[in-house]
């Protein structure tokens, strides 16, 4: 039983800027957290390149190519704003290509057999970046990009993200929307940025959103899970499970109001570690997404990937 664990140096060159929630520090936390002895069975390797060809398995090509445009160059200003809240640095295209990369490399070795779940700690996000646009800290939709890979590559029927960070995974949802072998299951904030993930959105009959209120807690966030998520996750029968994987909902996160504590991202991790024992061999792809208390993240990611270390069953 190997929990695959993926990242690399680019994703500390990705730089937003003074003052952005989303910065270096997060990762650098991240990996701290990860390489002290506890996690030392982590079978660990460098998150590769995603091809043009592999992220148009999600975005248009003219998308792709206004992204690398938008890099700054040597000389140039130091960051460049998609919008209000997505920053380019140099740098910041090969950490978004090695971000996809790092979801399609743990599908690859997971459907290999090589290693049984896979944690890709990457930079930049991924889950609000819908089909041809950039936003809330996401370039590209790493989790989405890895879903269609599995289909398109491994010939997977039938693939499921879940999503439990605190903001609604609008991309993902935009991705998946007409697309009923693909699963998309959201808890998170309502209402918050960016204002999607009402129960009435859902596309083909394949999206469930699991919205919760202000001030919510742990109670709340397994009650949608026990009631919501894990039913009919269950129904789809999935062949892979992959978690965008966010831990804003963590009590301390400056940039929401839920309640949750680390145990309760562990708990939903055993929890969606029972279905894909069920369902598909224990196969679970986790990609991280946000977090933005560093306490809060390290803490929780060190949960979260000592129950995908454990593996359930
Ligand atoms: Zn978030």
């Amino acid at each position: 039983m190997t929990t695959l664990y993926l990242t690399h140096e680019a994703f500390l060159r990705h730089d937003t800027g003074p003052g952005h929630p989303e910065r270096i520090e997060r990762l650098e936390t991240v990996r701290r957290v990860l390489s002290t002895p506890d996690y030392s069975d982590l079978l660990r390797s460098e998150a590769p390149e995603a091809s043009i060809e592999d992220i148009v398995l999600a975005h248009p090509i003219d998308y792709v190519k206004m992204i690398q445009d938008s890099e700054p160059a040597e000389g140039d200003e130091d960051y460049v704003r998609l919008d209000a809240d997505t920053v380019m640095s140099q740098g910041s295209f090969e950490a978004a290509k090695r971000a996809v990369g790092a979801g399609i490399e743990a599908v690859d070795r997971i459907m290999a057999g090589d290693v049984q779940n896979a944690f890709c700690a990457v930079r930049p996000c991924g889950h609000h970046a819908e089909t041809a646009r950039a936003m809330g800290f996401c370039l590209f939709n790493n989790i989405a990009v890895a879903a269609f890979y599995a289909r398109n590559r491994h010939h997977l029927n039938r693939v499921a993200v879940i999503d439990f960070d605190v903001h609604h995974g609008n991309g993902t949802q935009d991705l998946f929307w007409a697309h009923e072998n693909m699963f998309f299951a959201s808890t998170h904030q309502m209402p918050l940025f960016p204002g999607t993930g009402s129960i009435t959105e859902t596309g083909a009959g394949n999206i469930v959103n699991a919205p919760l209120n202000p001030g919510d807690n742990g109670v709340q966030f397994r009650e949608a899970f026990e009631s919501r998520i894990l039913p009919e996750l269950s129904d789809f029968s999935p062949e892979l499970i992959l978690i965008s994987a966010g831990f804003d909902a963590h009590i301390r996160d400056p940039l929401a109001n839920l309640g949750l504590v680390e145990e309760d991202f562990a708990w939903a991790t055993k929890k969606l570690l029972d279905i894909a024992h069920e369902f598909c061999n224990g196969r679970i792809v986790s990609m991280l997404e946000g977090g933005y208390d560093l306490t809060g993240l390290g803490d929780s990611v060190s949960t979260h990937v000592s129950a995908l270390m454990d593996g359930g069953n």
